[in-house]
């Protein structure tokens, strides 16, 4: 049986960022039907066993998309913390991102156009290959970088749900806003495990 991740912040902390509305909607509403569904789903199938990332690269139908939207919020919520004026990566991956994208700068500008023009609902990502090569990629509904081989590092979740209450349909405004609460010593630590 899966259960339902902690957060590793209180639903007030992202504000101005998220708002705690938000955070109880994404996580006590939307995350918990899927981890509610994926467990009924389980029974049978032979996947019961198998962690969540060996799961999105077997399953499909109501498995896959269950197990991957765990599998994606679960990366999701542990990436954030409460807001900060100067955030930025430090380490291997603040290298590996100067030394393929230019600056950080450079790089929050594709992922932001990668985060703003994905159609519908949908992932941006930052993943890595297994010669530690950054991707940044745009999957839809509940595909996740593992199905691809790759490592997922940081995400943006562009469905609706995750800014609608707080941003409308202004999803480019939230992505520029989330770059405040990314904690990147936990995306680093993801990227050197
Ligand atoms: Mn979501």
């Amino acid at each position: 049986m899966f259960q339902l991740i902690d957060l590793p912040f209180r639903e007030n902390e992202l504000e101005p960022v998220i708002s705690a509305e938000t955070i109880a909607l994404h996580h006590g509403k939307h995350l918990a039907t899927y981890v509610n569904n994926l467990n009924n789903l389980l029974p049978g199938s032979g996947l019961e066993e198998l962690p969540l990332e060996e799961i999105v690269t077997k399953a499909n139908g109501g498995i896959f998309n269950n197990a991957g939207q765990i599998l994606n919020h679960n990366l999701y919520f542990e990436q954030l913390q409460a807001p900060r004026d100067v955030n930025c990566p430090m380490g291997a991956l603040a290298t590996a991102i100067e030394e393929q994208f230019g600056s950080f700068e450079a790089f929050k500008e594709k992922f932001t156009t990668a985060a703003t023009t994905l159609f519908g609902s949908g992932w941006a990502w930052l993943a890595s290959d297994a010669e530690g090569t950054l991707h940044i990629l745009q999957m839809p509904n509940a595909d996740n970088p593992a199905t691809k081989g790759l490592k997922p590092l940081m995400t943006m979740d562009v469905w609706e749900h995750a800014y609608y209450v707080d941003y409308r349909n202004r999803r480019p405004d939230h992505i520029a806003a989330m770059w405040k609460i990314l904690n990147w010593q936990i995306i680093e630590q993801r990227y050197i495990l």
